[in-house]
């Protein structure tokens, strides 16, 4: 297992760069010249956010990922590229889309002004919980802040210990998995135990005393200030972060019902695209989404072959904040063969 994280890591470093410097990613742009694909980002911090979670990116890492895309795509707005699927207009470059997930203050504060600086277009998809909660901390992160500064004995749930397991996972004696099992519990149950962790492990005096930042989402001025941001669309992930499809179906409809309504409080507007929060749906939570009026729907990954026959679902190539630059542009250049391609 180290062996293979050794190759891994010595891939990373020297194998990876030299198939970037041989042009194998600006390669793979001219062969998927019609590709439309859309980035799915969730921050960008001044120094990413490692050790404690892999969903934020260095400014410098991101400023280069702008700089890639300024070069080899046309870069548009989500609105643009459902419009080119939906018309199945014709493309003269690869073309592509960025997007956040979340909805973190590090969207506003960080990655606008650089951007700015490569007048990109961006959508961030926001759980409307940061409206009604000010220092909502996302249970992912509430996690990965004991994983790194929890008592070393393990974090204590229901009478279960976790500790730090391989990866970025925290483990009980039997293997299972606190992230998985917060992912995907019921919403009160979830919420509960969260609430318990922040009490319990005083989650929010370790934010202060180790200074951390990257987890702080958008206030709603900060919202409102990106919602009215020529170069940025604010668009709806649901209200709580629950998975739609694993969740009873009256649940689920009261937190999009719930977005919905805080778009309207807020924004002054109706959500038009909806990101499934952890990517996960079934055609059930497609027709419920459709049924509330997301005509745009957005996953990380197709379930199945025939999601791609749909105009209005796209999926995304998710950006990771543990790798470096070469990894994630590779991985992104590769993924330009299973495109959201026009058939013409
Ligand atoms: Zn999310």
């Amino acid at each position: 297992m180290k062996l293979l994280e050794t190759a891994r890591q010595l891939g990373r470093r020297s194998i990876l760069p030299v198939m970037y410097r041989a042009g194998i990613p600006a390669l793979m742009t001219r062969l998927y010249g019609d590709s439309l694909t859309i980035a799915c980002y969730h921050g960008v911090t001044i120094s990413g956010s490692m050790p404690y979670s892999g969903r934020h990116l260095p400014a410098t890492t991101f400023r280069r990922h702008l700089r890639f895309y300024r070069r080899h795509f046309n870069v548009v707005s989500l609105a643009r590229m459902f419009e080119l699927v939906e018309r199945n207009e014709p493309v003269d470059k690869p073309t592509l889309a960025i997007t956040f997930d979340d909805g973190y203050a590090n969207n506003l504060e960080i990655a606008l002004p650089i951007l700015e600086e490569f007048d990109c277009p961006a959508t961030v998809f926001l759980s409307t919980i940061v409206f009604e909660a000010a220092n909502h901390i996302i249970y992912a992160d509430v996690l990965d802040i004991l994983r790194i500064h929890g008592p070393p004995s393990g974090i204590v749930v229901d009478g279960v210990t976790y500790r730090r397991g391989r990866g970025r996972d925290m483990v009980s004696e039997t293997g299972a998995s606190l992230y998985e099992r917060l992912v995907e519990c019921m919403p009160n149950e979830r919420d509960r135990i969260v609430d318990q962790l922040l009490e319990r492990y005083d989650v929010r005096s370790i934010i202060d005393k180790e200074k951390i930042q990257y987890w702080r989402l958008l206030d709603s001025t900060g919202v409102v200030r990106l919602d009215n941001h020529p170069l940025v669309d604010v668009e709806a992930h649901g209200h709580g972060h629950y998975l739609l499809d694993k969740i009873p179906r009256g649940d689920a409809e009261a937190d999009l019902i719930r977005c919905k309504t805080l778009f309207r409080e807020k924004l002054d507007r109706d959500p038009e695209v909806l990101a499934f929060p952890a990517g996960s749906y079934t055609r059930q939570t497609i027709e419920l989404a459709r049924k509330l009026g997301f005509r745009y729907l957005l996953a990380e990954r197709y379930k199945t072959p025939d999601d791609g026959d749909d105009p209005h679902l796209l999926e995304r190539v998710s950006i990771s904040g543990s790798t470096n630059y070469y990894s994630n542009i590779l991985n992104y250049a590769f993924s330009l063969r299973r495109s959201n391609r026009i058939k013409q």
